[in-house]
This record gives structure tokens, C-alpha cells and sequence, in this order.
């Protein structure tokens, strides 16, 4: 233990979402509610269910390496040639990908305070320098990260909606901030996301890619598509970015029944309406209800709302526990008073809310 490296040993592991099944062990509980890891509430879609059981066909065989169905879908959906498009094993790893190609010992990586814990723990994976900069209004302060940039500045993450605080900025924004970034360093958009915004002023992820060879946008389908057990995301990047990230990728990163089911769940785009739907409606349920309990909701463009419940917050948490509700303390972000609530379907989040009704 002794010898492994000072800067591996010093990370803070990512702390999951507790799962369904841990609860129901240790509580005995029937009714649990998970609304800890802004999942789909919807589960899968059918067409995809219906592919994922042709596809335990031909699990003896290995998938193709270059996931050409995949990748030639997403390429189709996102008007882009297959060359542009990288998938991953969930967007988690596309991340740590582009940290481990273009940072190491001496450079430095921003990101936002409040944003994405994976920004951080990619940057002292690969030992480079992480530079958060200090949020505005618990979203990304897009001038100042602008500001912290130096010639030792290799990569800059940005997440839009930004998980854990559902923050958002505009496209005017972001053009701001483009124009202050050297050529130099990787802009990495991460629109995990992405379809759950509904504001006529949101950035666009593939504009940014025309209009700047150094940006790299990351998607993922474990949200509003509903595969986060099968781990998928992709990236889209210039043909010789693609190239480089893929020669530290490990052969068949992404599994066969993964790939048959992000193309099905690509195909099925009701499904995904009807998913942003429900999160329309539900997440302006849940915030009416939580504000009227006296809780504050931060505003929010993602299928999760970050709400601070004040001093009594992780107190609030193991009592939702108890009742069979996970949410998701944010304790880690530096954000001890709040908690994270995923959105779910109606009868999930009417067990939030009673459950809430009942704590002290
Ligand atoms: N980016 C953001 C902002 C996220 O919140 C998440 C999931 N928590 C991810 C990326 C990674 O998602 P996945 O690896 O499942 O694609």
C-alpha cells in the first residue's frame, strides 16, 4: 500500500448512489424509492427490450470492437461522419479518456466548483493540476473560469446542465467564453443532459464543434435514453482527436448487448419525448411542493432538482433512508445543507414528498 502513487492515493473515491437492493437488505423494506442517480424512472424502453433479447443470441461472441452499428447510428442522428464519433463505457470513461491524452504532471485542468465530481478525480488520475474555480450562483462562472486559464491549461470540462446543481448557461454565454480560450487547450462540452433542456437560448453542442476544432462533446444514453445499467456514451470530436483517444482505448469497451441497445434506444425517440415529458411535469411538481415545505430548490434544466434543506440536511437524508426514499447527499461537493433528488414517476415522487412530510 505503501508504495502505490502519492497523487492516486490522495483521490476521493466517486460515492454512487446507494442501490435499490442495499436498502431492501438492510431494512427489509418492500417499497423502495430510488432517486439518487438521475435514472430514467420510465426503466427501457420496449424496443429496446425487444433487441436486448435478440441480442443474448450471440453472447458467446465477442462485440465488435469498432461498434460500427453503433457508431454509424450516432453518426446518422447527429449528422456527423462515423470518423467523428467515439463510444465509451458510459460517458464517465470518454472523460477520463481525454484527461489521460491531453493532461498529465504540470498541466492544469479547470472546471467549475459544484460541477461533476469525475472532472476533478480525472485530473489527479492522470496527476495533473486540478483548478476549480469558484462557482456563481452555484452554476459555472464562465468568466472567471476564462480567467484562470494559463499556458500550463490543457483541458477545460464544462458540464451543461451541470450535475449536482442543474445549473445552466446560455448559448451567448458560452460564445463569450470561446473566445477567450487559446486553440491550444481541449474544451470538453459535456451534455449528459442535454435533453431534458427546453430553453430557446441553449447552447448547441454540434455548433460548437463546427465552429471549434478543440471542443470535444460528450453525450450519454443512461439518462433520458434509460440504459444506465449498460454503461454507453459517446463522444464527438475531430477525426484526429477521435484517433488519439482511441489508441488508449481497452479492445471492446463497450459490450455487445450495450451496443444493440443504444442503437434501438437511439431509434426511439417517442421514447425519449415522452421521458422529457414526464420530467417536464413532475420536476415543477416536486419543486412547488418542496418550496412550499420551506425547502429551497436551486433552478434546475435536468431530470434532478439540488435543494437546500439547511443545517438539518443530512439528518433528512437517513430519515428518507428509513422510509425507503434514497436520495442523494451532495456533502462531497461542498454542498452539506443540500440533498439531490433525481425526479421520478408520479408515484415515486408522491413517496418522496410524503416521506418528507414525516421527517423532522
Ligand atoms: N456527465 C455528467 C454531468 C453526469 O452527471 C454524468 C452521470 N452522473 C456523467 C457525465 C456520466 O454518465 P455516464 O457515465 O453514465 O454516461
Amino acid at each position: 500500500v505503501d508504495q502505490a502513487l502519492p497523487h492516486v492515493a490522495n483521490i476521493s473515491p466517486y460515492i454512487p448512489g446507494k442501490p435499490v437492493s442495499e436498502l431492501q437488505r438492510e431494512l427489509g423494506l418492500s417499497r423502495v424509492t430510488k432517486l439518487a442517480s438521475n435514472e430514467n424512472p420510465l426503466g427501457v424502453s420496449q424496443r429496446v427490450e425487444q433487441a436486448a433479447q435478440a441480442a443474448l443470441k450471440t453472447l458467446g461472441r465477442y462485440p465488435d470492437g469498432n461498434a460500427y452499428y453503433l457508431r454509424s447510428a450516432i453518426a446518422e442522428f447527429t449528422q456527423r461522419t462515423m470518423a467523428e464519433v467515439m463510444v465509451g463505457n458510459g460517458s464517465n470513461e470518454l472523460l477520463e479518456f481525454v484527461g489521460r491524452v491531453f493532461a498529465g504532471p504540470g498541466d492544469e485542468i479547470i472546471f467549475s466548483q459544484y460541477a461533476f465530481a469525475v472532472y476533478g478525480i480525472t485530473a489527479q488520475i492522470v496527476g495533473a493540476t486540478p483548478v476549480q474555480v469558484p462557482a456563481k450562483d452555484y452554476g459555472h462562472d464562465l468568466a472567471a473560469m476564462a480567467a484562470a486559464i494559463t499556458p500550463k491549461t490543457k483541458i477545460i470540462y464544462l458540464a451543461n446542465p451541470n450535475n449536482p446543481t442543474g445549473s445552466f448557461f446560455n448559448a451567448q454565454a458560452l460564445d463569450a467564453f470561446m473566445q477567450q480560450v487559446p486553440a491550444h487547450v481541449v474544451v470538453v462540452y459535456d451534455e449528459a443532459y442535454l435533453e431534458y433542456v427546453e430553453r430557446d437560448d441553449a447552447p448547441s453542442g454540434l455548433a460548437l464543434l463546427d465552429n471549434y476544432p478543440n471542443v470535444i462533446v460528450t453525450r450519454t444514453f443512461s439518462k433520458a435514453y434509460g440504459l444506465a445499467a449498460l454503461r454507453v456514451g459517446y463522444l464527438l470530436a475531430q477525426p484526429e482527436v477521435v484517433g488519439l483517444l482511441n489508441r488508449i482505448r481497452a479492445p471492446f469497451n463497450v459490450n455487445e448487448l450495450s451496443q444493440v441497445c443504444a442503437v434501438a434506444a437511439l431509434g426511439d425517440q417517442d421514447f425519449v419525448s415522452a421521458s422529457v415529458a414526464l420530467n417536464k411535469q413532475e420536476r415543477s411538481k416536486v419543486i412547488t411542493a418542496l418550496t412550499q415545505m420551506g425547502y429551497q430548490p436551486l433552478p434546475s434544466e435536468g431530470n434532478f432538482v439540488c435543494v437546500n434543506m439547511g443545517p438539518n440536511a443530512a439528518s433528512i437524508n437517513q430519515q428518507l433512508l428509513q422510509l425507503g426514499v434514497i436520495v442523494r447527499p451532495v456533502a462531497n461537493y461542498g454542498m452539506a445543507d443540500f440533498l439531490r433528488i433525481s425526479i421520478g414517476t408520479e408515484a415515486e415522487n408522491a413517496h418522496l414528498l410524503s416521506a418528507l412530510a414525516q421527517v423532522s
